[in-house]
Formats: C-alpha cells, sequence, structure tokens
C-alpha cells in the first residue's frame, strides 16, 4: 500500500520528536535525586500501550493486514490534524526546552529542583501532556484506522488521569508555597481565566 501524504507527515513527525526525545533524553541523569515516587499501576499500562500505539501505525502504512478497520476521514479534518500533530511537536519541544534539568520521564525531584514557571510553563502547568494530547488525537486524524489510529487517545488517558495527582502532590510537597501560588494562576492543561 502506498503511504498518503497525512501517514508520510505522521511518520515525519513521529521522526522529530524521537529526536526531541532522545536529545533531552540523553542530557537526563539520574543523580542529585531527592525524591523519587513509584508509579501508579495504570500508569505502566498506559505506558505500554502508548508504546504499542507509536508502532501500529507502520503496520497500516506498510501493509494491509488492518484495512477491515480503516474509516473515511473528510480532508479538512486531516488537515486539522497536520497543525494540532505540528502544534504538538512545537510543545514537546519547548516543554523540554523550559524544563531544562528539572525534566524528568518518570515522578522525579531533583536535589536543586526549580520551579518552572515561564515560556511554555507561564499559564499552564502541564504544557508536556498537552502536547501529548495533542499528539493522540493528530494521530487519530492522520492515521484513519480504528487500531492504529485513536487508540493513543486511550493510552495517554490512562497516564494523565492516573499521574497528574501524583506529579502535583510530588512537587507541592517539595517546592511547597510557591507552586501552590503557581496552581492559582495556572491552569493545568488551559490557562485559568483570571479576571
Ligand atoms: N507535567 C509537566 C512535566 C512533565 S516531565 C508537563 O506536562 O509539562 C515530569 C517532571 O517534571 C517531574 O519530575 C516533575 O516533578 C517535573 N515538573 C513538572 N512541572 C514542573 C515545574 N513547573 N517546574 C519544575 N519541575 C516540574
Amino acid at each position: 500500500m502506498a503511504a498518503d501524504i497525512f501517514e508520510i507527515i505522521f511518520l515525519a513527525g513521529l521522526f522529530v520528536a524521537t529526536i526531541i526525545r532522545s536529545y533531552y533524553g540523553s542530557k537526563f541523569r539520574r543523580k542529585d535525586i531527592a525524591h523519587t515516587q513509584k508509579e501508579h499501576p495504570m500508569v505502566l499500562v498506559g505506558m505500554a500501550l502508548w508504546g504499542i500505539a507509536l508502532i501500529l501505525p507502520f503496520i497500516t502504512i506498510f501493509s494491509s493486514w488492518l484495512t477491515a478497520a480503516d474509516y473515511n476521514i473528510p480532508l479538512p479534518l486531516s488537515i486539522a490534524g497536520t497543525i494540532i500533530f505540528t502544534a504538538s511537536l512545537w510543545l514537546l519541544w519547548r516543554s523540554h526546552a523550559d524544563l531544562e534539568i528539572n525534566f524528568s520521564p518518570s515522578l522525579l525531584i531533583r536535589n536543586n529542583h526549580v520551579l518552572v514557571s515561564s515560556g511554555v510553563y507561564k499559564r499552564i502547568r502541564h504544557p508536556m501532556y498537552l502536547s501529548f494530547w495533542l499528539w493522540a488525537l493528530g494521530q487519530a486524524l492522520l492515521i484513519p484506522n480504528w487500531i492504529a489510529g485513536p487508540p493513543g487517545l486511550v493510552a495517554f488517558y490512562l497516564i494523565y488521569r492516573f499521574r497528574i495527582e501524583q506529579e502535583e502532590q510530588q512537587l507541592v510537597h517539595y517546592i511547597g508555597d510557591q507552586y501552590r501560588e503557581y496552581q492559582k494562576v495556572t491552569g493545568r492543561l488551559f490557562p485559568k481565566n483570571l479576571k
């Protein structure tokens, strides 16, 4: 099966995301750790599903095994998917860049952990998670197949739902009032309407 333009956009995006994640991941060091927290089991399930959801598009693009699960998508929605996907990549990059050494793929607080509240963290507390939501939505619009497109939404829902409280509690515990104040003026994924 020949890949269409939107499938190629997905593959190119996956390539760019891999470069961003590998670059900032290579700077990540497991040292100066003040506290780590065990992940909720559902987060681990979500992560495994997320990994599978990233691989499945290769099957729809390069084979015809899953064609029975294809759905049709109108062109404007595919174009919207491209825009959403591009926004996701931009946010993925900016959130890693703004977090700097405070970034961690797990729930980890460093000895010298500082609150990041500028850049893409100025109005929202979880721009990186927003980038994953946008990715999952973009994937469902770029890969119109029930098995390889939307499951990323389910996978990320599990990660988000079972991680967010723990992550914020850990930050409140270690950063304290500064994080509580930050919570008052920001939203999790969307800016707070401050009047
Ligand atoms: N939830 C954030 C960050 C994900 S990376 C986002 O979606 O953008 C996870 C790590 O970032 C955790 O170790 C957490 O303690 C740390 N972290 C999250 N928000 C932070 C902030 N505003 N300042 C500093 N560290 C933060």
